[in-house]
């Protein structure tokens, strides 16, 4: 069957179907302008990232999709926990024990699945969606984007005219790399080996369904552990990129040299296979030196990634794609198509994100323990919780961080001593 033909030109054109693209795409669908979403794989197709972030729940119901994610069989998750590199389990930080409200309880998903509905609903919206297109180059008038070359899965090339430009095209990063925007984080540069293993070790009841982060021996690197459905559970490494991979041989055995750091996960696997072949993700922490210009506007992992360890990923995407589909649509109703007016969400979505970044860089202080500084300020146990959930984007989010910096200075002091 023949794809429909393209339109000359769109209101909106939104480059990656990943959970960035497709919130934009069916939010500024919805508000009547001609928008249109391309992916360049065939969907639904494979991707890392599957442990949600409670607050994820609020882009779901904006999006109109809460009863179809109430209603799959994804696994639930309520809880996370953190596993030290001495072997010591914290307690699982219940996200209900903070807020009752039925939003404590998210989802580990499936990405193809999930990635797939999330498209689906852009296209319910009235986005015109289209995969197994690939995006080649973004078209500018000077500074100003005014559309996109693309190619057909037939090898048809095209160029679209769009009055806006957003790139979702996630750790692909088009614009930014086109631009030069892209920053490294030169306290980031992680790389991930990870694979799915068949009857790994869970626990029932209520904390089944945890996403579990267990350091190794000496804190060189951490896993994770993901359970998802049909007794499969996500399990995967993440260390600094000359540790990882310095003279260390296959992936998978880079990941069992680490497994043999960690008795606690190793318990977990007895019975375990992996079902998989081993993948490896690297470069993946950055940041991006400005996200919106004339026409165009960074959203999810394009914008900037941190680091997978809280599972922010997946709901930073959809957050700030709404966001940024709030301010295209405001910007086309009001024939405003300038960076300021594309990017006015951008100072209150970095003040907010900021303190994940704080908390993934306090994780990555050896000298520091989570556990011990809990013991010493009880009173936080809530506000860390709050930033696991991803409530981050109100007065007083940071809180913990007044006793929190001042303890991480003490501790890597103490360790200079
Ligand atoms: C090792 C690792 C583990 C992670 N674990 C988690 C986790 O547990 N939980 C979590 O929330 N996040 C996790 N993440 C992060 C998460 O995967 C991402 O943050 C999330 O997928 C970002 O969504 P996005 O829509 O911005 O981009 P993506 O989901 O990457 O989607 C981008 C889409 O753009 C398409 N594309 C790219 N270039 C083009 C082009 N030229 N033309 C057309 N289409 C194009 C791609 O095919 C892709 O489908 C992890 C990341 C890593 C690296």
């Amino acid at each position: 069957m023949t794809s429909p033909a393209f339109k000359d030109e769109y209101d909106c054109i939104v480059i990656g179907a990943g959970p960035g693209g497709s919130a934009t795409a069916a939010m500024v669908a919805q508000a009547g302008y001609q928008t249109l979403l391309i992916e360049r794989e065939k969907l639904p197709r494979f991707h890392v990232g599957e442990s949600l972030m409670p607050e994820a729940f609020w882009c779901f119901e904006r999006l109109g999709i809460l009863d179809k994610m109430r209603e799959s069989d994804f696994i639930r998750k309520k809880s996370v926990q953190f596993v030290s590199h001495s072997g010591r389990e914290s307690n699982p930080f219940f996200f209900e024990k903070h807020d009752p409200r039925e939003n404590s309880t998210t989802w580990q998903v499936e990405r193809a699945e999930f990635d797939k509905l999330l498209y689906d609903n852009a296209a319910e919206h009235g986005a015109d969606c289209r995969d197994e297109t690939r995006v080649l180059d973004v078209l500018f008038d000077g500074d100003q984007a005014i559309g996109v070359t693309l190619q057909t899965s037939d090898g048809n090339r095209l160029s679209i005219a769009g009055k806006v430009v957003v790139d979702a095209t996630g750790l692909s990063a088009l614009l930014a790399n086109k631009m030069n925007l892209k920053q490294d984080d030169p306290d980031l540069r992680k790389i991930a080996i990870w694979s799915y293993f068949e009857n790994a070790e869970r626990e029932t009841g209520p904390h089944g369904g945890a996403t579990i982060i267990l350091h190794t021996e000496k804190k060189d690197s951490w896993f994770w552990f993901i359970p998802l459905r049909n007794n499969i559970t996500s399990i995967g490494v993440v260390g600094d990129r000359e540790y990882m991979l310095a003279g260390r041989g296959k992936p998978e055995e880079i990941f069992a040299e680490e497994l043999r750091l960690c008795s606690a996960l190793q318990g977990r696997l007895g019975q375990a296979t992996a079902t998989e072949k081993y993948r490896v993700a690297r470069e993946f922490s950055y940041t991006t030196s400005q996200q919106s210009g004339p026409g165009w506007v960074l959203v999810g992992d394009a914008f900037g990634f941190i680091d997978p360890i809280y599972s922010s990923g997946v709901y930073f995407a959809l957050k700030s794609g709404l966001l940024a589909s709030d301010a295209i649509v405001a910007g086309l109703q009001a024939d405003d198509i300038s960076g300021e007016q594309l990017g006015n969400w951008i100072a209150g979505y970095g003040d907010g994100t900021q303190w994940i970044r704080k908390l993934v860089a306090a994780y990555y202080v050896n000298p520091f323990s989570f556990g011990q500084f809990l013991k010493m300020h009880p009173q936080y146990t809530g506000d860390l919780t709050d930033l696991l959930i991803g409530r981050i984007f109100h007065e007083g989010a940071g809180r913990i961080f007044d006793d929190l910096d001042p303890a991480i200075k003490k501790a890597i002091a103490s360790e200079n001593e």
